[in-house]
């Protein structure tokens, strides 16, 4: 299998020649084309390319615009092997690993990454505050994007995996973190992490800035607004909200129009919306999990939504009665703790998902 493998550059021209010569040496035995991604460092880092390009297997592609994920993007597209792999210029990526993550690869795994955050890896020389923010990003991907809970360093920046799993997938390269890219909009399975130490640059300057953590924060929306959790939670919402028009309209209806005592009106007006909310969330929310009898989740939805609403209750009472948190609050917040509930549970067991395995 032949490995591309993608060095995005800016002013990094004393890193070049080691950082090639480690390359080239550590896979002597493999079919390798190392492709340099230059944004138009005013250092003459693409001219100290050109020069060793005649002795090594190397590409040089120049840009003139900035950004290392949208560079590793640009050298994706020139790849021409089946393994593709990123790593950085500044050597903190010890060359020397990527052997073993090709391995990872030929046994199958759709993805290797250097890993500093499972059992052996870590960083060498960071400041308490970038240890901080490094942990913190990691926790907001793992929040946020339950389906990469599994990975324990999805902001790697040194990895390998198949070219295929990306084809046809639009990845958006805003930011620093591509791997996390990569991995939210692939929906792999089959990912491997091999522990290194992310060790301290000796020559050159790091380029990271304020910008790059914000775009990080971007990036995390926009592909948290892509993972079936957050989708189906929003649209449970929304059908949520269209209950409490029905809810509101039938009680009115009952007890003004026809007349019916206000204790007694409520209860056909909850049930309907527990009905239309069932509807809505079988044919659009949860329209891809729609197994077995109807009735049973008809059943299952209103235990839950009963569950629901006493807890929604339960939570209002308690805080009227510990606090001094104004009545009308206190059942915003009981209705947001009945939201998750109900969410949850329908996530969960009313519309369960058939477990797949795939787990490498
Ligand atoms: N880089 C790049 N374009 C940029 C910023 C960075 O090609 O706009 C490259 C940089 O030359 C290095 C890699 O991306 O090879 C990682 O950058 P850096 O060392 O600044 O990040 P850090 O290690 O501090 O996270
Ligand atoms: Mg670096």
């Amino acid at each position: 299998m032949q490995l591309s493998l993608i060095v995005p550059t800016y002013n990094e021209k004393e890193n070049i020649l080691p950082l090639v010569e480690r390359v080239h040496h550590s896979l002597s035995s493999i079919d390798y084309e190392l492709i340099i991604v230059d944004d138009g460092s005013p250092d003459g880092t693409a001219e100290e390319v050109k020069r060793l390009s005649s002795t090594y297997p190397l590409r040089l592609i120049e840009r003139k615009e900035r950004g290392l994920a949208s560079a590793v993007v640009r050298g994706f597209e020139e790849a021409q092997g089946e393994a593709l792999g990123v790593i950085d210029a500044d050597l903190q990526h010890p060359p020397e690993m990527i052997p073993q993550l090709l391995a990872e690869i030929d046994k199958g795994a759709d993805v290797a990454i250097a890993s500093r955050y499972v059992a052996g890896g870590g960083v060498e020389d960071w400041a308490a505050s970038r240890k901080i923010i490094s942990k913190g990003a990691t926790l907001i991907a793992h929040l946020s994007l339950p389906s990469l809970r599994k990975v324990k360093d999805p902001l790697s920046g040194f990895f390998l995996f198949r070219k295929k799993i990306v084809e046809g997938i639009n990845l958006e390269p805003r930011g620093y973190k591509i791997l996390l890219e990569v991995l939210a909009r692939s929906k792999v399975q089959g990912v491997a992490e091999v522990p290194y130490t992310f060790t301290k640059r000796e020559r050159g300057k790091s380029k990271i800035s304020l910008k790059e953590e914000i775009d990080y924060l971007r990036q995390v929306v926009a592909l948290a607004l892509s993972e079936d959790l957050w989708r189906k939670a929003i649209k449970f919402g929304l059908v949520g909200i269209s209950g409490i028009g029905v809810n509101e309209g039938l009680l009115f209806l009952l007890t003004d129009t026809v007349g019916l005592s206000e204790y007694i009106s409520p209860i056909p007006s909850i049930e309907a919306s527990i009905i239309t909310n069932f509807m809505l969330n079988d044919l659009w929310t949860f329209s891809d999990r729609r197994e077995g009898s109807w009735l049973r989740r008809l059943a299952k939805f209103n235990l839950t939504m009963a569950a629901g609403a006493g807890i929604t209750y339960g939570v209002y009472s308690l805080i009227i009665s510990l606090t001094s948190i104004p009545y009308l609050i206190a059942m915003l917040l009981g209705i947001v703790v009945g939201f998750v509930w109900n969410f949850t549970l329908s996530f969960i067991w009313t519309w369960r998902k058939r477990p797949i395995r795939k787990d490498a």
